[in-house]
């Protein structure tokens, strides 16, 4: 599953996805917990067995095949169902336990008698149910009609309504399973490790489309209704689930042996262009690195619109938003990129996920992680111009700043109960902490002989379960590592290393260094060792090769003292690294040379240290000014962001103006190479640049950039070709920034007259980023107005967003007045978002006990572990105000 915009599809998105513009995610200052290393490690999990793995339904009777027969009732909001299972009795058993919820069985039958009682309890989601008389072991057959609900939230069967620009209306059914509320459409053994075959039957509207995880094998009509019948799925978990039905259209492409449909709202269809021919791509590609051809007749990628954020990898049937798959005319680059790495993050599940799953919720990262990891491989390979890997680098950083806490979780979570499954989606550990332990360690071992772990796993597990042991039991096979030993801490242990550098040089000016570890904390870090096996990427100089090593206690020999060096190069390590002052000098002094991987950890690690309090802030200025006019997106992305916070946090002190000044000089360079428009040789990533560039120095008062971009929008309003897709956030957002009622009311003209979701969420989220209180006052009227369509609900959220990061106080009102509303495509995910997301979005909006009031009055008791990490970062980020208000200060006296 992907969730987007809580955060888990991008980058820096635990925090950006309300927060566009600068204010990285933010970590602990309270250290309530003891650090992780002094902890003994938890002990490896063993390899999977069906037996032995958690979960709260006894093992005794196992599902093999439903035959599940649901009657949705739209206008009742009501679902009638009848259902057969075919059970195997493995030991002498009088009652059967499994998952409902809002349900009502009746008739139920056992072998076709009577059964003694039957018994549902919503509050812990079971169903009971007595025998006449103890059943033997072997094959039994459970028969019951029940009635349940369709909910109006992504959480099973749901209901989702829609209204397009140009008058197409209606409303069309999906699911939403994952984690655990398949029993909320069917009662069922709803945990992962009980994998059984679905046959599903469900009676629409004549004239639907139908759509499950297998093509139809029947329709039968009658009257107004029809009845679609699906052909049997393979052994599979009740999570991976699918159906959607409603007035759909579609493209199809084949793959192989395997058909693929793009599927949307019926007129909306021709928008999955793009998407089909991505899916072809993929597809074709990973039958090839998993080895193992895809195995199910069809896979379909429908398009929900609005009813929920992200996108679902229902094994032959994935869901998405309808903003990660549809990209209709005068989309953006950016688009295009989310709907690729999304594709390729839910078809990686087609295989680990859906053929191969995880035995219990504490092991998702087996399907998250790695999806994760595998869609970025996929999407910079097939892409080379998005130089994709450096952009997944802001994903890594938010996972590292939200592992620096002290109290952040491990990969690794034991899981005992519905809330916790959904709350194990953590975008920053679970997604984004584990695809860079996985990309670490694939390029420790090789991509290659990684791979051939990776098929070993997949041939081993497939159509069952597994845990962490299998894969690592797998990868030390196809490598000859011990890969537990290696990688075990990684999942099991919170945190991450800081790698103390120390060199001494010898009187023929040869280098020798010795490195020590500790965890690195938010806080600044502690004192105690720690013992992370840390597969280390060295380079000496600003070329060649970068040698692998393993962390030793051991003096590394590493060239001559007048050499940069990189312990982390290419970027590509989960772990910081502080040079001691003579190194990072010549770092200093050569850092417009090194390769651009370097650069990005050195800015990165630098960065961390200043806001940790381990380094002064000049020591990465001068890294950020010695960029000149190089182009390279990533590094000036992260520069520009480390400024923009700086930026902001300094609003309101006396050396606001003076830093920005600074601020403007230190992009003003790579400004000037890139120039307004897109030039030939440019590639799409230097173009994301310049739009960065622009939106920044924009952002912080160029008076010629305002001039530029009020020019370009003026030409716009004129003739919208004049104006590329991909250029309009940043000039709408400048001429925002700076607006006056005047040019508030054409930007509104220009939100009115949208033409699809894309434009729809363009140019009402310009609105939002007007600097004029009352303009701002309007925008969120507007946000809140029948102008939106019901499917935009995105839009409004990002609003909300903006409006926050400029006008905090009304930003807070709003979203705390209407955050039920705007969370609600979230699902069971919203009270995680609430819980530790919220405080470090709101941190400067309201004094902080009333924000943690607030969330506690929405969030179970029982996530107080997310709220105290939620409000940790929240005083983290105000502590890292007044440091940075304090440093920046300080340099401008200096300066002046
Ligand atoms: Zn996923």
């Amino acid at each position: 599953m992907v969730r987007y915009g809580a955060g888990a599809l991008v980058t820096a998105a635990a925090i950006a996805w309300m927060y566009p513009l600068s204010a990285p995610a933010a970590a602990a200052s309270v250290d309530t917990t003891t650090p992780a290393m002094a902890m003994a490690p938890p002990a490896p999990e063993p390899a999977f067995s069906f037996d032995s793995m958690p979960g709260r339904l006894p093992k005794d009777v196992v599902p093999e095949r439903y035959e599940i027969a649901v009657t949705p009732q739209i206008k009742t909001m009501s679902l009638a169902g009848h259902e057969s299972v075919t059970l195997k009795v493995r030991s002498t058993t009088d009652r059967l336990v499994f998952n409902s919820l809002n349900e009502t069985l009746s008739r139920v039958r056992f072998d076709g008698q009577p059964v003694k009682s039957v018994a549902s309890d919503d509050e812990h989601q079971l169903t009971t149910v007595r025998l006449a008389r103890p059943a033997s072991v072997g094959s039994h057959r459970l028969t019951f009609d029940y009635s349940g609900k369709i909910e109006t939230r992504p959480q099973g069967l749901f209901l989702q309504p829609y209204a397009y620009p140009g008058g197409t209306s209606g409303q069309m059914l999906a699911t939403q399973m994952e984690s655990t509320d398949a029993r909320r459409m069917f009662p069922c053994w709803d945990e992962p490790a009980f994998r059984a075959v679905f046959e599903l039957t469900v009676t629409l509207p004549s004239g639907w489309a139908a759509l499950s995880n297998m093509p139809v094998s029947k329709r039968t009509g009658h009257g107004s209704l029809e009845t679609v019948r699906f052909e049997p799925t393979p052994k599979m978990p009740s999570y991976l689930v699918a159906f959607v039905g409603g007035d759909l259209g579609h493209l199809d492409a084949e793959s192989g042996a395997t058909k693929l449909g793009v599927w949307a709202v019926r007129g909306q269809e021709e928008n999955g262009r793009y998407a089909l021919a991505n899916a072809a791509q993929i597809l074709a590609d990973y039958n090839d690195y998993f080895g193992y051809i895809f195995p199910l007749p069809k896979l379909d990628s429908i398009s929900i619109p609005g009813g929920f954020s992200g996108a679902m990898e229902n094994w032959g049937a994935i869901t998405y938003m309808e903003e990660l798959l549809m990209l209709p005319p005068s989309s953006t680059l950016s688009q295009e990129q989310q709907i690729y790495s999304t594709q390729a993050h839910e078809m990686a599940h087609q295989w680990n996920g859906d053929l191969v799953t995880m035995g219990w919720w504490d092991d998702l990262w087996l399907n998250e992680s790695f999806a994760s990891w595998m869609a970025a491989k996929e999407t910079a390979l097939r892409n080379p111009s998005w130089q994709w890997w450096e952009q997944e680098d802001s994903s890594k950083e938010s996972a590292m700043r939200a592992d620096a806490q002290p109290n952040s979780p491990p990969i690794q979570q034991h899981v005992t109960d519905e809330l916790q499954a959904s709350n194990a989606f953590d975008p920053s550990i679970t997604y984004n902490k584990g695809q860079s332990i996985l990309r670490m360690l694939e390029a420790y071992l090789g991509p290659d002989p990684f791979r051939d772990g990776i098929r070993r796993y997949m041939k081993a597990h497939a159509f069952s379960n597994a845990t962490t042991t299998d894969l690592w039991t797998a990868l030390s096979a196809a490598t000859g590592n011990d890969v537990e030993r290696i990688a075990g801490d990684w999942t099991r242990l919170p945190g991450f290393p800081l790698v103390h550098v120390d060199s001494t040089c010898a009187a023929d000016g040869a280098r020798t260094v010795h490195l020590t570890q500790t965890r690195f904390l938010s806080t600044g870090g502690t004192a105690e060792a720690s013992h992370w096996s840390i597969p280390l990427l060295l380079r000496i100089g600003s070329h060649g090769q970068p040698q692998a090593q393993l962390s030793s206690g051991a003096a590394i020999a590493s060239g001559g003292c007048s050499e940069p060096l990189s312990l982390n190069a290419d970027a590509i390590g989960y772990y910081r690294v502080q040079y001691d002052a003579a190194t990072l000098k010549t770092n200093t002094a050569h850092f417009g040379e090194l390769p651009n991987g370097d650069r990005i950890a050195l800015l990165d690690d630098q960065w961390a240290l200043v806001l940790a309090q381990a380094q002064p802030l000049d020591s990465y200025l001068a890294l950020a000014s010695r960029m000149g006019g190089d182009l390279d997106t990533r590094a000036w992305q992260q520069i520009s962001a480390a400024l923009g916070t700086i930026e902001y946090d300094e609003r309101g002190s006396a050396g606001h103006d003076g830093f920005t000044a600074y601020a403007r000089s230190v992009l003003a360079p790579a400004f000037a190479a890139l120039g307004w428009d897109a030039k030939p040789g440019q590639t799409p990533d230097q173009e994301e640049l310049r739009r960065t560039l622009i939106s920044e120095l924009g952002s912080w008062g160029d008076e010629e950039v305002i001039r530029g971009a009020r020019q370009r929008f003026e030409a716009f309003l004129k003739d919208p070709a004049s104006l590329p897709a991909s250029d309009q956030p940043a000039i709408l957002a400048v001429v925002a920034y700076h607006a006056d009622a005047n040019t508030f009311e054409q930007l509104h003209k220009l939100a009115r007259g949208a033409k699809n979701l894309s434009e729809i969420e363009r140019f009402y989220v310009a609105l939002a980023q007007v600097r004029d209180p009352q303009l701002a006052e309007k925008a969120g009227e507007i946000a809140f107005s029948s102008e939106f369509p019901p499917q935009a609900v995105q839009a409004r959220l990002q609003m909300v967003g903006a409006l926050a990061h400029e006008h905090p106080a009304l930003g807070w009102r709003l979203f705390s007045a209407h955050a039920h509303e705007l969370l609600k495509s979230q699902g069971t995910f919203e009270v995680f978002v609430e819980a530790q997301v919220v405080p470090q979005i709101f941190w400067n909006s309201a004094p902080l006990s009333e924000i943690e009031a607030w969330v506690h009055g929405k969030v179970p008791a029982e996530m107080a572990p997310e709220v105290e990490r939620g409000m940790a970062g929240a005083r983290l980020r105000v502590s890292q105000k007044e440091l940075l208000v304090r440093e920046a200060d300080k340099l401008a006296r200096s300066k002046s």
